[in-house]
């Protein structure tokens, strides 16, 4: 059920509320953020001649390079008196891109979490054990404010302490844990180490997010838990988690909150518009944020939109999973992949565990793959015939083979207790 009635409104009221936002936002940045105001101008476009989102073209995009070119504060459209909340986004490199919030932003960023959480199936009363990070990072902060929002009862564990969140979640019967995709098995992994059966414990609903998660990952940490595995996506830049969510009702695609993000698909290359149920890059304007209206976001996330209605009755337009990111695209010999199709191509093989590391050098010149795959404790098949089976599988599916194949044990490849897993090792 939505949790909101623009959730299940029409297209033509959609699009009548998103030009109204989008008049202001693009008024707001340009009357307010120095950066804004040059870039418009350079574009020969004024704010009057935004009148309906088809409109949202004539825009200049903003990419991640701005929010650095701009730091600390170069972005934000309101004074530090009206500031209510700084984040940061970290880079693995440099500084991070600082994010700002108002009262109303931070009200409307707790109201899209909370419509996510319901459309996760999360209902108000649910305990939501938190083991996003804190701090400067986003999703923290972000899935609190949302399942306080929705009614919800928090319990703030942060990242790791893994021994801790397993037996606070058996003595607090959390209903609802929000983690990573890869921090769930390694839950449940401990959880196991301590005597606990994974599926009888309390938690019925799993919110992933801040990596991306592939359909065979998803089955293997819903079976294991017995849980429902929900992707949520949103990135500090933007706002934080809440962008947009899977309902469970369908898990079929994520439901972007329109009303306050609107969404475009670019050629990654050349940035121009592709048209509906092509894939590209997502990029996204904020149609009501006040200290950080951004325009046309290249958020480097690639995925599709997809128009039509939902099974669970909402109109808003839905988005693949992320399929990749821009900067993950490996080139090994001429050919482009994405980690993601190497794990759902590898996962899918019965008898591996969601486990695998990619290493890249260069030999002679020439680069080399090596991957590494972990059996499953229940594999049925030998290393040697796995060997095999995974060989053949990515050349059918993906047309490649790395250099190397390295079927190890199960527990081999090192897990990550906090934070983001680590997959793509370059060492070139
Ligand atoms: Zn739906």
């Amino acid at each position: 059920m939505a949790h909101k009635p623009i959730e299940t409104a029409d297209r033509e009221e959609i699009r009548e509320l998103q030009a109204e936002r989008l008049r202001e936002t693009v008024a707001t940045a340009y009357e307010n953020v120095p950066f804004y105001r040059d870039r418009l101008d350079e574009a020969g476009v004024a704010p009057a001649d935004i009148e309906s989102v088809a409109d949202v073209t004539l825009l200049p995009q903003t990419t991640k390079e701005d929010f650095r070119d701009e730091y600390p504060d170069g972005l934000f459209a309101a004074e530090m008196d009206e500031i209510r909340r700084i984040h940061g986004s970290s880079g693995t490199t440099g500084k991070p891109k600082l994010v700002a919030y108002t009262e109303s932003d931070l009200e409307v960023w707790g109201e899209v979490v909370a419509r996510s959480l319901a459309a996760a199936g999360v209902e108000p009363g649910a305990t939501v054990q938190n083991a996003y990070g804190y701090g400067l990072f986003t999703g923290g902060h972000g899935l609190e404010h949302g399942a306080e929002a929705l009614g919800g009862t928090v319990i703030p564990m942060g990242g790791g302490n893994t021994d801790q969140q397993v037996q606070m979640m058996v003595d607090m019967e959390s209903d609802v844990l929000a983690c990573t995709p890869s921090y769930s098995l390694y839950f449940a992994e401990a959880a196991e180490e301590m005597g606990h059966d994974p599926r009888e414990l309390p938690v019925e609903t799993i919110i992933f997010g801040a990596e991306p998660c592939t359909d065979p990952m998803r089955e293997e940490i819903e079976a294991r838990l017995d849980v429902t595995g929900i992707d949520i996506y949103g990135l500090s830049e933007i706002v934080g988690p809440g962008v947009s969510i899977e309902c469970h009702e369908a898990q079929e695609g994520l439901h972007i909150w329109e009303d306050r993000f609107f969404p475009e698909i670019v050629d990654p290359e050349t940035g121009e518009p592709l048209g509906e149920g092509e894939e590209g890059e997502l990029v996204l304007t904020t149609l009501s944020k006040e200290a950080l209206p951004v325009l046309r976001y290249r958020t480097g996330d690639l995925t599709t939109l997809y128009y039509d209605e939902c099974e669970c009755g909402r109109t808003m337009v839905r988005m693949d999973n992320v399929t990749g990111r821009t900067d993950d695209l490996i080139i090994v010999r001429g050919v482009n992949l994405y980690p993601s199709q190497i794990e759902h191509t590898v996962l899918d093989i019965e008898g591996v565990a969601p486990h695998y590391r990619i290493d890249l050098y260069t030999k002679d010149n020439l680069d080399v793959m090596e991957l590494t795959v972990e059996m499953a404790e229940d594999a049925t098949k030998s290393q040697d015939e796995l060997h095999e089976v995974v060989l053949d599988e990515l050349d059918a599916v993906l047309a490649f083979t790395p250099d190397d194949l390295d079927i190890v044990p199960p527990g081999s490849i090192a897990r990550s207790e906090v934070g983001k897993v680590q997959r793509v090792f370059d060492h070139r």
